[in-house]
């Protein structure tokens, strides 16, 4: 495991120009990110998050400021090297998973392994998308398509999918927002082990019970960081899930 710093984001502005309008959606955040690090970032709607992890993901530019990942500077790249970037040094999950319909988990993971210059076998794709996808609880499932997987499952497929390349960091936009909380809790419980393991996390949350799975909260408005603290009272998902089932079976 390598050391030091994942992420850094120094002065990073961003302004959106659609014909007249002009919005400041990133003010000039400075934002450092060690590796092994559990991020949560919090802000009202509107607030900057979004553009700030598309810019994190290398999904957008900054329109000032710098960006170095993994030590490397990445904001004045083109377009195609950003995606090459992108698909090798970060892994994605979503609100709404994303995952291709009729299409099975193990194909879905094996997919980001496609890009690029792989010299992987048949053989090999699978063995890798099948031990990414045991990894994350689904040994068995891997012949399921997403409409024969419940909410969760389809989301540990989508965790499965942004790890199947060693990403430098795992950016997650509302990870838990279409799940109903036994779920939630049970993704953070994946996000806690998969952390465990010393893969760095960058969360979005508007729910602090979730953000308090994270080991620091950064909280933005209008387009700053406002705070930037460690969390106190971690919430630990294992723990949370025993509690939740006494309380179920006790009702
Ligand atoms: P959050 O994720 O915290 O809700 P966003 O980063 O999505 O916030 O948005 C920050 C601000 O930038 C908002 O005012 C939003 O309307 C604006 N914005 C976001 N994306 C675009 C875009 N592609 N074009 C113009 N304005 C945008
Ligand atoms: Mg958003």
């Amino acid at each position: 495991m390598k050391n030091g710093e994942v992420v850094r984001l120094i002065d990073v502005e961003k302004t959106y120009r659609t014909g007249e309008m002009e919005v400041r959606a990133v003010r000039g955040v400075s934002l450092q990110i060690q590796r092994g690090e559990f991020v949560a970032l919090m802000g009202a709607s509107g607030s900057g998050k979004s553009t700030l992890m598309n810019i994190v993901g290398c999904l957008d530019r900054p329109s000032a400021g710098r960006y170095l990942l993994d030590g490397a500077d990445v904001s004045g790249l083109e377009r195609d090297q950003l995606a090459d970037i992108r698909n090798r040094q970060i892994g994605f999950v979503f609100q709404n998973f994303n995952l291709l319909p009729r299409t099975s988990a193990r194909e879905n993971v094996e997919l980001p392994l496609l890009y690029g210059d792989h010299r992987l076998s048949n053989a090999q794709l699978r063995e890798k998308a099948d031990r990414v996808l045991a990894s994350v609880g689904l040994e068995g499932r891997e012949d399921h398509h997403p409409s024969q997987l419940s909410g969760g499952q389809q989301q540990r497929v989508a965790i499965a999918r942004a790890l199947v390349n060693d990403p430098e960091v795992v950016l997650a936009d509302e990870p838990t927002g279409n799940l109903d909380s036994r779920t939630s809790v049970e993704i953070m419980g994946i996000f806690q082990q998969l952390n465990d393991r010393g893969i760095t996390i960058v969360m979005v949350t508007h729910e602090t019970d979730i953000a308090a799975y994270a080991r620091r909260n950064v909280i933005m408005r209008d387009g700053v960081v406002l705070n930037d603290s460690a969390v106190t009272r971690r919430l630990d998902a294992q723990t949370e899930l025993e509690r939740i089932t006494r309380s179920t079976t006790e009702r």
